[in-house]
């Protein structure tokens, strides 16, 4: 199959929720066992436009309107977790790009990136910094036309294959966000396995030894890296993560109304049992609720309200915590058979879990809600 050079049309809910269902769901718990998203699943997404749903048209991108961002990203968290979170990584590196890079970078990346030959990382996090960004320690110092890294980078999603990385980094003390090719010299990519959920996000440590780049690979000025180019890659990547919660929590909501209905014990089906009806009335509510606060961040942050950003922390806090209770009832209806792994609900379980981590921790959530508010 050869790469498309656009995607044929624009992406929609419909559309996607089909290319989950027949080329994500099927082999979700192959990737999870291998802890690998195939190379191949990539240029299948660029055919559907989810490599470009960041990237405006004229780059060759699919950019969708916030709803539609919303509904897409629920069907692929219903999918699988870890292709959700690779497609929000891919709009982390986008989004700002389009926003903050210079022409020839957006010309150079973009359209690569929308067809699905270049696969972007984001790499903020470090061996001693996670929550606290502003104190990042990768230094990067500017000499002869060229900027030099020196630091680790810690957990980067898609680390193991990406061919580019967004690194952020300190020049005499200021916020830089520097884009690094795969191959520079100087950077090494040590691939890390084990992690409990959204496993086949392929994560990797990066070391940068003396890696240099030339100075154009800044993106946006000297100084904007952590308060606006990381900050506007974390705000966007929090909706996308949100909706992607409400897909997860919807795949374990319908895992287990299967299986409630399929079990049966003391003569009836599970989901005969108020005590379990409790808990799928609890799942179908939260769910909704959380879809509804993904939608009212949507809605302000298509009209570029400023109020955008607490919405989105909300709809995020709220959304993982509720995949997080989804599929700690999922597990709960499934009984020991949802212990087993191999079972969906086992894989849900492990996952959501860190939609509570990635993109700010909920204690930083609960934190920025609180600052936003005067509390
Ligand atoms: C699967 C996965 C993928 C990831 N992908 C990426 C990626 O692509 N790029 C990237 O840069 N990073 C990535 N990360 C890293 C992620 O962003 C960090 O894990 C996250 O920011 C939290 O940092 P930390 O793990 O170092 O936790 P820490 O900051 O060390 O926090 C540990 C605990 O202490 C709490 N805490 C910290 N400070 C406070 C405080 N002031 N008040 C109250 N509680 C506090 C936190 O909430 C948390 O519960 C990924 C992580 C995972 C698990």
């Amino acid at each position: 199959m050869t790469t498309p050079l656009k995607a044929t049309s624009v992406p929609t809910a419909l559309a996607i929720r089909q290319f989950v269902d027949t080329h994500i769901l099927p082999q979700a718990a192959q990737m999870d066992q291998e802890q690998e998203i195939p190379r191949a699943l990539f240029t299948e997404m660029a055919a559907e436009g989810l490599t470009g749903l960041a990237i405006p048209e004229k780059y060759g991108g699919t950019a969708v309107d916030y709803a539609t961002l919303g509904a897409i990203h629920e069907e692929l968290g219903r999918g699988y977790a870890s292709v959700q979170n690779a497609c929000t990584v891919f709009g982390m590196v986008c989004k700002p790009l389009a926003r903050f890079g210079s022409e020839a970078q957006k010309q150079k990346w973009l359209p690569a990136i929308a067809a699905g030959r270049v696969i972007p990382a984001i790499a903020i996090t470090e061996p001693m910094v996670g929550s606290d960004i502003a104190k990042l320690e990768t230094e990067a110092v500017q000499e002869d036309g060229q900027i030099i890294l020196n630091g680790r980078k810690k957990y980067i999603t898609l680390g193991q294959i990406a061919d580019l990385f967004l690194v952020f980094a300190r020049l005499n003390g200021r916020g830089v966000a520097v884009l690094v090719e795969r191959g520079t010299p100087g950077l090494q990519i040590d691939p890390m396995r084990g992690l409990m959920g959204l496993r086949a996000n392929m994560v990797a440590e990066l070391t940068f030894e003396h890696c240099s780049v030339p100075v154009d690979n800044l993106v946006g000025k000297i100084g904007f890296g952590f308060t606006h180019v990381a900050n506007y890659a974390l705000d966007e990547g929090r909706y996308t993560t949100a909706c992607g919660s409400v897909g997860l929590a919807q795949a374990c909501l319908e895992q287990s109304i299967q299986y409630a209905g399929e079990r049966f014990q003391f003569g009836e089906p599970l989901r005969k049992h108020q005590l379990v009806q409790k808990m799928l009335s609890e799942m179908i509510t939260e769910s909704k609720a959380a879809r509804e606060l993904c939608a009212a961040a949507g809605r302000l942050r298509e009209q570029g309200d400023p109020a955008a950003i607490t919405e989105t922390l909300v709809a995020k806090y709220h959304a993982s915590k509720t995949a997080v209770h989804a599929a700690d009832h999922a597990l709960q209806i499934h009984g020991a058979s949802g212990c087993m792994s191999g079972n969906p609900v086992e894989r849900f379980y492990r996952d959501a879990k860190i939609m509570e981590i990635i993109e700010g921790t909920s204690q930083m959530h609960e934190l920025q809600i609180a600052r936003t508010f005067r509390l």
